[in-house]
């Protein structure tokens, strides 16, 4: 008798579709059994003093870069991502921020003196930062390694164990994470992984865990907010971007050209932070997008070294990226170079692509493209590019182009974005001490820096006795004298200048 194959599904090789596995999609069950796994490892795990949890850490780095070859040939097997890619943005990525949390952590997480104020003098008041419990993290398949890695290790270091549910586009470097940290040994069950598509991540989402820590699109984001709703389940969104790039007429032209293209196009312009659209100051455009163009047919695109970029990495971002080509090109755009698959290729292969005569009528300078296209748009002046870099419902990343740090600086804090780089772009997230997130509709939450531990800490209050006055002033019965004295202390305290505080 034939039994039905069990539930599951195949991840591919995008630069040649091959089949690489085929894995269990984990159902609510399997959820559940992963996630009471995590509870009962949480009790010893959050016991620990934090040097004890870095110290595991720190286990589980050395193992992966005693493994390096094969987690780099998993991330780009799974990714069609090259070499120099995996080891910089994922790795030394991953290994930095558990480089700065090393520094820096047990200081993020040590209790805080609170001033008391006057009103209770005889008191004195800490804040302590706690671990959540269980925490669900559900990752893209962009960098899916160091998305993972990130609020996983955030998490264990605030104390709190995971559940990892890596995305189905790259399920073999989430096990491969599995496997690092099982074989640290030590603390078994700090970090479980279950494999599958949206039921099983809407299934975590709804398993009870303590927190859920989501990084990838605004769509999904909104689903995974609307479950954990239901439960009232805290939830960290690291969500999408259409991160605008401003060039003033003062700019250095020929770093700004080779910033857009670097920043558009690396990791085959998959990338949250990436540069997604371009406004550029009148005096300056024409030579801008002549240098550009000449750039981008210079990037070399294929398998291995000598090459710049890799092949894309999902099928239907694929198809996302042709839509907002055509539909630009629709509504009057033109493609200087590029614009198409790379021709008689097998895989995801599409043309580094550059883009002008675009505005905001046009799906590309609107929602999130998330493959190697560069639309560049000329502004006016330094108002205009503000007002079109703000009118977007993302707000993740961006930059600024100027000779003048004031002016510069002055655009970066008028621009909407959890991120501004000035002069560069993206290598603000190689600074592990930076926060990074969204504002609008790019996420809520921060991961790196002290807000990314304490993303995944309660704080709890306490307030104790200095010294006991035996009975509470407020206690009851009230003194007769109470009404009189309060008046007087909100007279005194909080009227401003001596004469007004002794008026009655
Ligand atoms: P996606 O939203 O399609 O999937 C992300 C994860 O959510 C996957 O693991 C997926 O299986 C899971 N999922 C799908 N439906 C779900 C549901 N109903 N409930 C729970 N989980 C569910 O995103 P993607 O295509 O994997 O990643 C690309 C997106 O991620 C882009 O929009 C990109 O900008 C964004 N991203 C954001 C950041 C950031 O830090 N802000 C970083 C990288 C990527």
């Amino acid at each position: 008798m034939e039994t039905d194959p069990a539930p599951g599904f195949d991840t591919l090789d995008p630069r040649t579709g091959e089949v690489l596995a085929h894995l269990p999609e984990h159902g609510p069950e399997d959820v559940a059994a992963a996630v009471a796994r995590a509870r009962d490892a949480f009790g010893p795990w959050s016991a620990l003093a934090f040097d004890q949890r870095m110290d595991h850490v720190l286990t589980v780095r050395d193992l992966l870069i005693d493994r390096l070859d094969r987690v780099v040939d998993v991330i780009c097997s799974e990714t069609g991502k090259l070499e120099p890619e995996a080891l910089s943005a994922e790795v030394l990525a991953t290994c930095e921020l558990i480089q700065h949390y090393r520094k820096h952590g047990a200081r993020a997480l040590r209790s805080e003196k609170v001033p008391v104020g006057s009103l209770l003098p005889h008191k004195r008041a800490w804040r302590s930062y706690e671990p959540m419990g269980v925490v669900g993290v559900i990752s893209p398949w962009n960098y899916p390694l160091t998305l993972a890695m990130t609020p996983v290790v955030s998490a264990l270091l605030a104390g709190n164990t995971v559940v990892l549910k890596p995305s189905e586009v790259t399920p073999l470097v989430g096990l491969e994470i599995g496997r690092l940290f099982a074989e640290a040994g030590a603390h078994p069950g700090i970090v479980q992984v279950v494999t599958g598509g949206g039921r099983t991540g809407d299934a975590l989402v709804r398993a009870g865990v303590q927190k859920v820590a989501f990084t990838g699109s605004v769509r999904t984001g909104k689903l995974v907010m609307a479950a954990a709703a239901e439960t009232l389940t805290p939830v960290l969104l690291e969500l999408g971007g259409k991160d605008p790039m401003i060039v003033c007429d003062d700019a250095d032209i020929d770093r700004a050209a080779s910033g857009a293209v670097w920043g558009a196009y690396m990791n085959a312009g998959q990338t949250c932070m990436s540069v997604e659209r371009v406004y550029v100051e009148d005096a300056v455009y024409d030579r801008f997008v002549d240098l550009v163009v000449e750039r981008t047919r210079a990037v070399r695109q294929g398998r291995g070294p000598g090459h710049d970029i890799g092949s894309m990495s999902f099928g239907p971002q694929v198809d996302i990226v042709e839509r907002h080509v055509a539909d630009a090109e629709a509504k009057g755009a033109k493609v200087l170079t590029g614009g198409r698959r790379v021709p008689g290729r097998a895989g995801l292969w599409y043309e580094p692509t550059v883009l002008v005569d675009v505005d905001h009528t046009m799906d590309v300078m609107r929602d999130e493209t998330f493959g190697p296209v560069l639309p560049i748009m000329r502004v006016r002046d330094d108002e205009e590019a503000v007002r079109l870099a703000n009118d977007s419902l993302y707000g993740l990343n961006s930059s600024v182009w100027s000779a003048d740090d004031e002016r510069a600086e002055e655009i970066a804090r008028a621009i909407e974005a959890g991120n501004v780089c000035i002069n560069d772009c993206m290598v603000s997230y190689a600074v592990a001490g930076l926060p990074f997130g969204g504002v609008k509709q790019s996420g809520i939450g921060r991961i790196h820096g002290v807000e990314g531990l304490r993303a995944f800490c309660n704080t709890k209050s306490v307030l104790a006795s200095r010294f006991d006055l035996g009975r509470e002033l407020q206690w009851f019965p009230l003194p007769g004298w109470v009404t009189a004295a309060l008046r007087r202390i909100v007279r005194l305290r909080y009227r401003r200048g001596l004469r007004a505080k002794l008026r009655p």
